[in-house]
């Protein structure tokens, strides 16, 4: 594969780059992010650069500018320090570098930059290494040490930097400005419109050859600023050390009772800052180790560590970027950037979703429970909509604020006009996306304590959307659902795009069976969802309509078609928008209109289709609709490669499958200089994932039931990996002919080559007979 920064076949943990000239410096920030879920900042230099892109951002802390939709803000920069040799500013763009050498160690998450700067005739040694805690989400730590080998004075300004916007709109109004016990210093804001209230504070410690410096800092305050400023005259030889101890709290803060959260802050920077760097850092790897790599276990054994690289920073970015309380979820670039604003859309439910089910189920609940806290705002929406039950937002900022995409996006290159953003409207699958979630969740934990308090009335309420969503066709005698966007969203205004009918149909049928395990098993609880939602009623209108939706069946060619007239619409050639540096290519050449009119597909529609509901075609099907889909399919959207990856590999097109899952591990590590500049792509962190465990690795739910079917890529011998199934830890080894399943916990069942298995308590067994090419695909 390759990538974007250098990798160490040695430590499939490390991704850097020796380049500081890099054209790649937006790409390097989004990659080398650092951040726990509750903070994230991008991997910008601490001296300000030209051409940066300076975010941090603090999960759900949305507001609204006006005019604009709503949007995490791009908080006050705690990182930045101003160096001065001799009074010249550190800028690498002066004098000479050498050495220069940027990396992540993704195991810890340190980021780590160190270089000599020649200026002068004198050399100067930096390194600069932090973190982001694991361990206590609200504390970042920086280090910085610098020697040269001639005597050198030494200015350093360093602070906190209220002066940020989100691309020039300020979303935060100034508190006050403190400077406690000679140390540490205090910036408070507050946000315009929400009135989330925000506490910014930093410390640092001063060190020559490792002894505590009592220098006292001169401090200067500037509109939304308060530095520190040292000034410092080092011999030839000695080390200089500055640690900088900067923590944050916000007024939504779950985890903090204090109501005085100006002090009770500073007592915690206080605190923290008794331990070293080093002890810091020592405690956030451990809560690495426990909280994310051990349970997402997964091994590659091949003669290139970029397979193992990538999955390894598939999991980093994804935990880093994932909340830590139900009222938020991971955003389609999480806080890597201000791409789509910090919304979350049916990137969780269906590409990141697997990954938390399968490894850590207590977030996969957490990330549900955010759309059971967003029925209010799903309720506004369909009203507004002219529907009833729970309609789902496109995009999703606050559980209740309801859709939050924009209107508009950018201008038509024919018209000029501005383009109305249509997904909000009509982009509706995402309502059966988040029941999908729900019920994979269902199966693979038997959370019955979820499914009663929460998943079954996200079911239910969600099927009420749809019966009311259908619309009756006299002439074919069916329930249809036309003018909607499915997953391709180059056909806006399409009639019964397969993908949206069948999930609709698919949502309906399991509400019925929701509401037969009530009355069966629950009969108390269907009282309550019964006044709440009006059950009996809605019962009535799933029974009668459910066996009449229209679900286009495969034609002559096997194909399904994917909407109503995509079969009928001009073919071009798309292969030279298949592989691009720039994302929308195709605009280039047609408008939106046009595109609309030509059977050219953005991502995975179909083919998502047959991806989730596997076991509803046969392989003559899935085949005929990748030769004829797949060619028609420009892959602008990283959503559309893991499926494709997948479904080849269930074909047995093994090099199309490898094809597709280096082109999703290049999403973000790759050479592209134009992908990534506005975030990760965290939907195809989880397709990382989907691809090596559930395509490479064959864990599918088939029927509720789990089913390992692996077939491994050529050039892997052997994938090892940790899953979680029914409460119980399963961990799968697999190479190209022995497969081996041990369980930690309870015995569990599973099926491969269609034939049942099962481990008993505690145990683990050998499939012997395991021969791949046998599977029945
Ligand atoms: C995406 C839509 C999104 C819109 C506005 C488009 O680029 O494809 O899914 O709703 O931007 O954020
Ligand atoms: C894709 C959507 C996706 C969104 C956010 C768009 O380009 O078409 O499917 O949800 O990006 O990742």
């Amino acid at each position: 594969m390759e990538f974007c920064v250098d990798t160490d076949k040695n430590n499939s943990w490390y991704i850097g780059t020796k380049d500081y000239d890099s054209k790649m410096i937006n790409k390097i920030e989004t990659i080398m992010f650092q951040g726990n879920g509750y903070v994230g900042m991008r991997g910008v230099t601490e001296e300000p650069q030209l051409n940066e892109k300076r975010d941090m951002f603090v999960s759900g802390t949305f507001d609204a500018f006006p005019s604009e939709v709503t949007e995490l803000p791009n908080l006050p920069d705690l990182l930045n320090m101003v160096f001065q040799i001799d009074g010249k500013t550190l800028n690498l763009k002066d004098g000479q570098v050498k050495g220069y050498h940027k990396y992540l160690n993704m195991k810890n998450g340190e980021l780590t930059r160190e270089f000599t700067w020649v200026i002068d005739h004198k050399q100067v040694n930096f390194k600069f290494s932090r973190f982001v805690s694991m361990d206590n989400y609200h504390l970042l730590v920086s280090k910085v040490s610098i020697s040269s080998d001639k005597n050198i004075n030494l200015k350093i300004k360093s602070g906190i930097d209220g002066q940020q916007s989100n691309s020039g709109t300020q979303h935060l109004m100034e508190g006050s400005k403190r400077f406690y016990e000679g140390k540490f210093i205090q910036l408070t804001e507050k946000s315009q419109q929400s009135k989330v209230e925000f506490v910014f504070n930093s410390m640092h410690k001063l060190f020559v050859n490792e002894v505590l410096l009592n220098n006292k800092p001169y401090i200067k305050m500037g509109r939304r600023q308060i530095f520190e400023n040292y000034d410092i005259d080092l011999a030839a030889g000695q080390v200089f050390q500055i640690v900088k101890y900067s923590n944050i709290f916000t007024s939504i803060d779950t985890d903090v009772k204090d109501d005085d959260l100006a002090e009770a802050s500073v007592n915690g920077l206080k605190k923290s800052s008794w331990a070293n760097y080093h002890e810091l850092l020592q405690k956030s790897a451990r809560a690495w180790e426990k909280k994310v790599w051990k349970k997402s276990f997964v091994e590659i054994k091949s003669d290139d560590v970029t397979p193992q690289v990538a999955i390894n920073f598939a999991r980093y970015q994804l935990a880093a970027n994932t909340p830590h309380s139900p009222n938020m979820n991971i955003g389609a670039k999480g806080l890597t950037g201000e791409g789509y604003k910090g919304h979350t859309f049916w990137d969780t439910e269906i590409f990141m979703l697997p990954y938390f089910i399968f490894t850590m189920p207590k977030i996969a609940r957490n990330l549900l429970e955010y759309r059971y806290l967003g029925l209010e705002g799903a309720h506004k929406k369909a009203i507004r909509n002219g529907y009833r039950g729970a309609e789902f937002p496109w995009e999703a900022a606050n559980p209740s604020d309801g859709e939050t995409a924009p209107l508009w996006g950018s201008a038509d290159i024919v018209t000029g006009e501005p383009m109305k953003v249509w997904s909000g409207f009509i982009e509706q699958h995402i309502t059966g996306d988040v029941v999908y979630a729900v019920m994979e969740y269902l199966n693979a934990t038997n959370d019955r304590d979820f499914a009663k308090k929460m998943g079954y009335e996200i079911i239910l309420d969600a099927a009420k959307f749809w019966v009311s969503r259908l619309e009756y066709d006299q002439d074919h005698e069916r329930y249809e659902i036309t003018n909607v966007i499915g997953p391709d969203e180059y056909k806006e205004h399409a009639d019964n795009n397969a993908y949206t009918n069948y999930l609709a149909h698919w949502c309906i049928q399991k509400a019925i069976q929701v509401v037969n395990i009530l009355k069966e098993d629950h009969p108390d609880l269907y009282v309550i969802l019964d006044k709440k939602l009006d059950l009996a009623e809605a019962y009535n209108d799933w029974i009668s309509r459910v066996n009449k939706i229209y679900l286009p069946q495969p034609n002559k060619q096997r194909v399904i078609p994917q909407d109503d007239k995509y079969l009928s619409k001009k073919k071009i050639d798309v292969t030279k928008y298949q592989i691009n540096d720039q994302i929308s290519e195709i605009f280039k050449d047609y408008n939106l209109d046009q595109v609309n009119n030509l059977q050219v597909t953005k991502q995975a529609d179909v083919m998502l289709l047959i991806n989730l509901f596997d076991d509803y075609f046969d392989k003559d099907v899935k085949l005929a609709n990748w030769n004829y889909y797949e060619p028609k399919t420009t892959h602008e959207s990283s959503l559309s490669m893991p499926p494709h990856s997948m479904i080849a590999n269930e074909l047995g097109l093994d090099d199309q499958a490898y094809k597709f899952y280096r082109w999703t591990c290049e999403t973000d590590m790759g050479i592209h200089v134009g992908k990534s500049v506005q975030g990760m792509h965290l939907a195809s962190c989880g397709g990382i994932w989907s691809m090596t465990v559930q395509g490479f690795g064959g864990v599918r739910i088939s029927n509720g039931k789990l089913r390992i079917d692996p077939h491994l890529p050529k050039a892997w011998s052997s994938l090892k990996y940790r899953i979680c199934w029914h409460g119980s830890i399963v961990k799968v080894s697999i190479t190209h002919d022995e497969m081996e399943v041990e369980v930690v916990g309870d015995g569990i069942e599973f099926i491969n080559n269609g034939e049942e298995y099962q481990v008993p308590d505690n145990s683990k067994i050998e499939v012997d007979d395991f021969v791949p090419e046998k599977i029945k695909r």
